[in-house]
Formats: structure tokens, C-alpha cells, sequence
């Protein structure tokens, strides 16, 4: 290497020295300062670093994005508009996403501590590619005439459901709102989007480009703030006809609450996951055992879809551990802003510690602790909040390690016996959001795949998929499902109409 070169370190740290941190909240197309006048410091997990005051929102935020909401959808200027326009709105959106893609996937990296090359190569692709989809989806899903008879018409037609509340979580900041209002926009809608905390100025900036776009002052407000006060207010809001959800089984369910106890509003909860790969005695272990760690550890394991529990046949268990020893130890963590580092640092010293924490009880447990360590990682700064991959062997179904979301990079290997024993184990938690598979029989494949409660299935590989397929779980991960020309039914309402000739 050149030493005169700059690394890929110093060149996303010069682009972050030029970034000016624009707290407020977006609403009518305007960038104001929140009615509360109150702020809350945005810490960056990289270093501790305060990066920024982000508004706190209030309830008197929320009333004025739903009134904006509600007036952009009530005259028409989006909902009104032919679908085609719309869509061309949406392409465009993407289009100047893409075009602020190093900035956004930065801000991202800074806010939330996942490494900046793949909030860039991963996120930011995944947020333009969905608008783009729903773009061009737009014009394409036509209303249907099942009645046709010499006296009458009947009609189902698809109406846009009036204003959206989307709350959203850190962990996938841009990519989980895309899903959300790619959607809800493409159907006429007009939206309030609540980011979580620890990602409310990215979001913003996000509002600013959809507002550069073309997408009409109102559509999109952006309201950031404490999820008990701006998520509740949105929750329990007499004028928000749905909210889009993702996040923790908690609040997910206040959402429920809120709801039944206000306007009865459609809620969908997209929630956490236990999701366990199943390796199958005549599987490839190798691939299994790497694949499945790489799922469990990929974003910090911050991801709602983790491979959290590798659930093996004692045929191939040691082959599984092996490799995903090995991939534990390519996966070390490193600064975000260096393009080597495999995974960044962990969102807040508050997760950190739960994380310690969990895996402490998972060793009293009788869990042995095969790679990482409980210790804070030092990635040589002496500052961050960092912690190395996690594998532990010798897990037991009913131990916490293997009922409870970690959120954090611990993968927990359960040893079985049987194919029907791994079934059993891998149902046996409340979730049902995604699982893996690992097996070369064709057979086994389908019938298994049948048999695991899970919205998701990978066969032989983990985290695959794009637009055209759905996302969501069941149980406790909830009900809603987010992506493809399903997740347009959530922000739509069907109208019949039955015409006498
Ligand atoms: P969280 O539930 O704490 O927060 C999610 C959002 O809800 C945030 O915007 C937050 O401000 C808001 N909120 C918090 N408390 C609230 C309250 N009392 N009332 C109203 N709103 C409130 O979740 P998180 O820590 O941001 O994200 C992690 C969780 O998200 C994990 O459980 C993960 O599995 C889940 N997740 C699920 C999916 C999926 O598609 N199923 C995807 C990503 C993350």
C-alpha cells in the first residue's frame, strides 16, 4: 500500500468533518424547530462523540404533521394525481437518494454505528432499489370488474387509505422507511414519518431530498423525538388512519393498545425475531456453519432477522461449530469509517450492557463460551461501544440465551438428534419470523421448509431476497409484511361498487 494514499478511513472521516448536523422537524415542507424547544444529545457509538441536538418532538409536532398530512390528502395534490405521476415522483425520489448515497450511508454509520461501506453498498442500495420498485409499480396494479351482467357493474376498486403514521427503528434506518412509505406513497397517502431516535437526522435529510424530488409540501412530514412522547401522540392520534410499525414485541403491542383505546386505527406490527438455521445431517456444514454465523453477526447482529440459533444434527455439529468459529474470527469489529472493518460498533452503551449481560446468564446457564468475549472489544481508540462475535455451544432450548432476542452479535448453537427434534426446537420460541435451512435433499427441503413457523424460509443460503418478495413474520414478530405488491393492501382500502345499468 501506498502510505502517501489516504486510507478509506481518512477519506470518510474528511467527508464527515464537512457534515453539518440540521436537527428540527419537517413539517409542511418546511424544516422548523420542534413547538417543545427541547433537544436530546445524539451520541455516536463510534467514539461516545456528540454529533448533534436532535429535536424532541411533541405532541403538539404530531398535531401539526397530521393537520399538514390530512390537508395534502384531503385536496387532492397527491392522492389526486394520475398513478403514473406519482410513480415518476418515486423514481425521482430514488434518483436523488442515489445521488446523496455517501452522505446519507455516513450519517447512517455515525448515527447508529454500523460500518459506512455497507450502509452504503447494502442500505442505500436497498432504499433506492424500493422506491424505484414502487415507482414503477405504481401504474400497474388495475382495479378489477368481477361483475359484468346484462344489468350490472360491479367494480373493487383500490383507494388510498388517507394518513400513514410509519415508526421505525435504528437498525436498518433507511431501508425499513423505505418499505414503509415506498408503499404508502405509491398509494396516494400522505405520511408521518417517526424515526427512532438514534437515527432522526438522517431521516430528515431524507424528507428534504423527497421534498427536492417533487413529492408535495405535507406528504411526507417528519416528526423525531422520544418514542413515548412523538410514537404515543402518533399512536393515539384520532386522525391517523394507519400505522406501519417496526420495531420491539413491546411497543408493538402499545401500538395495539393505543389504537383500541382512540380511533380503532389499522396497526401493523413488524416485530423482533429468534430465527434459528437448521442444519440438516447431510448438508454442506461448512457453508451452514459460516452462512449462519455471518447471518447472526452481519450489522452487529442487529437485525430482526438474525440467524441468532443454529439448530444442527450432532452428525455434523462439530463441521457447523468449526466453520462458524472461523467466521467469528473474519468478523472482528473495527472503526465504521474503515472499509476493512466486517462490523461496526454496537448502538448504544444501554444495548452493550444488555448484551453482556444476556450472555453472562447464558454461561451460569451451563452455555460454554466458544469465541468472543463479554468484555467490551477496544478497537484500539479505547473509546466506542464495541463487542466481538459471540458463539456459544452446549445451549439449551428453554435457557434465555435461546428464547429471548439478543440484538447483538451472539450466535447459540443447539445440538439435536433428529430432523423432527430440530423441527421442534426451532418452532419452540414465540417468534416466527424467518429460519434457514442447510440440506442437499430436495425432498427434505420442501418438507421441512412446510414445517418451520416462520414469514421467511432460506434454503441453503440466509438473508436472500429482493423487492418482488414479501417480508414479515407471525406470532410474536407480528403480522405485518412489508415489501412486494402485498404490503400495498396495508395503506389501501377496497371500495365496491355496484352500478344498475
Ligand atoms: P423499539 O421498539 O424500541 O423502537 C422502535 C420505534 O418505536 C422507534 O421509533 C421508537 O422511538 C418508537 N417507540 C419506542 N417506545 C415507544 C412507545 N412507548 N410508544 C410509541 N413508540 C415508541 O425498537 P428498536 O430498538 O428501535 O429496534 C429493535 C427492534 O426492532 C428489535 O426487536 C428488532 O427485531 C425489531 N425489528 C424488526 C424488523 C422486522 O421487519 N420485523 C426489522 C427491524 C427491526
Amino acid at each position: 500500500m501506498n502510505p502517501d494514499m489516504p486510507t478509506s478511513l481518512d477519506v470518510w472521516a474528511a467527508e464527515a468533518s464537512t457534515l453539518s448536523w440540521n436537527p428540527g422537524v419537517l413539517i409542511d415542507g418546511r424544516l422548523v424547530p420542534s413547538q417543545s424547544s427541547q433537544t436530546f444529545d445524539l451520541v455516536s457509538p463510534r467514539d461516545g462523540a456528540v454529533l448533534s441536538a436532535v429535536s424532541a418532538g411533541s405532541s403538539a409536532d404530531v398535531d401539526a404533521a397530521v393537520t399538514s398530512a390530512r390537508a395534502a390528502f384531503e385536496d387532492g395534490r397527491w392522492a389526486g394525481v394520475a398513478p403514473i405521476e406519482r410513480g415518476a415522483v418515486l423514481i425521482r425520489f430514488a434518483d436523488v437518494v442515489a445521488s446523496r448515497a455517501r452522505e446519507l450511508a455516513l450519517r447512517i454509520s455515525l448515527e447508529m454505528g454500523k460500518p459506512a461501506h455497507d450502509a452504503l453498498a447494502v442500505e442505500l442500495r436497498a432504499i433506492v432499489q424500493c422506491l424505484r420498485w414502487y415507482g414503477q409499480l405504481a401504474d400497474k396494479l388495475g382495479d378489477e370488474a368481477p361483475v359484468s351482467s346484462p344489468s350490472s357493474l360491479g367494480l373493487v376498486t383500490r383507494e388510498p387509505a388517507g394518513v400513514v403514521g410509519a415508526v421505525v427503528p435504528w437498525n436498518f434506518p433507511l431501508t425499513m422507511t423505505g418499505w414503509k412509505i415506498g408503499p404508502a406513497l405509491m398509494a396516494g397517502n400522505s405520511v408521518i414519518l417517526k424515526p427512532a431516535e438514534q437515527t432522526s437526522i438522517s431521516a430528515l435529510l431524507l424528507g428534504e431530498l423527497a421534498l427536492e424530488a417533487g413529492l408535495p409540501d405535507g406528504v411526507l412530514n417528519v416528526v423525531p423525538g422520544l418514542g413515548s412522547v412523538v410514537g404515543e401522540a402518533l399512536g393515539r392520534h384520532p386522525d391517523v388512519d394507519v400505522i406501519s410499525f417496526t420495531g420491539s414485541v413491546g411497543v408493538g403491542r402499545r401500538f395495539l393498545g393505543y389504537s383500541a383505546e382512540s380511533n380503532g386505527k389499522r396497526v401493523w406490527p413488524e416485530l423482533g425475531g429468534k430465527s434459528a438455521s437448521v442444519v440438516l445431517a447431510d448438508a454442506d456444514a461448512g457453508a451452514a456453519g459460516r452462512t449462519t454465523a455471518w447471518g447472526s453477526f452481519y450489522n452487529q447482529g442487529e437485525m430482526c432477522s438474525a440467524s441468532s440459533r443454529m439448530v444442527v444434527m450432532r452428525d455434523v455439529l462439530d463441521e457447523a461449530v468449526d466453520a462458524a468459529l472461523e467466521q467469528s474470527r473474519t468478523m472482528q469489529p473495527g472503526d465504521p469509517l474503515d472499509d476493512a472493518s466486517q462490523m461496526g460498533a454496537i448502538v448504544s452503551e444501554v444495548q452493550l450492557a444488555r448484551m453482556q449481560g444476556m450472555v453472562e446468564r447464558a454461561l451460569k446457564d451451563g452455555a460454554t463460551l466458544a469465541a468472543g468475549s463479554i468484555e467490551r472489544f477496544d478497537i484500539g481508540s479505547g473509546r466506542g461501544s464495541y463487542l466481538a462475535p459471540i458463539v456459544l455451544t452446549d445451549v439449551r432450548p428453554d435457557m434465555e440465551i435461546a428464547q429471548v432476542e439478543v440484538f447483538g452479535p451472539v450466535l447459540s448453537v443447539i445440538a439435536v438428534a433428529s430432523e423432527s427434534e430440530a423441527i421442534e426446537v426451532a418452532n419452540g420460541t414465540p417468534f416466527g419470523l424467518a429460519a434457514g435451512l442447510w440440506t442437499k435433499d430436495l425432498s427434505a427441503a420442501h418438507r421441512v421448509s412446510r414445517r418451520l413457523r416462520a414469514g421467511t424460509v432460506w434454503v441453503n443460503c440466509y438473508e436472500e431476497g429482493n423487492m418482488s418478495m414479501p417480508f414479515g413474520g407471525s406470532g410474536a414478530s407480528g403480522f405485518g409484511r412489508d415489501k412486494s405488491a402485498h404490503a400495498v393492501d396495508k395503506y389501501t382500502d377496497l371500495k365496491s361498487t355496484w352500478i344498475e345499468l
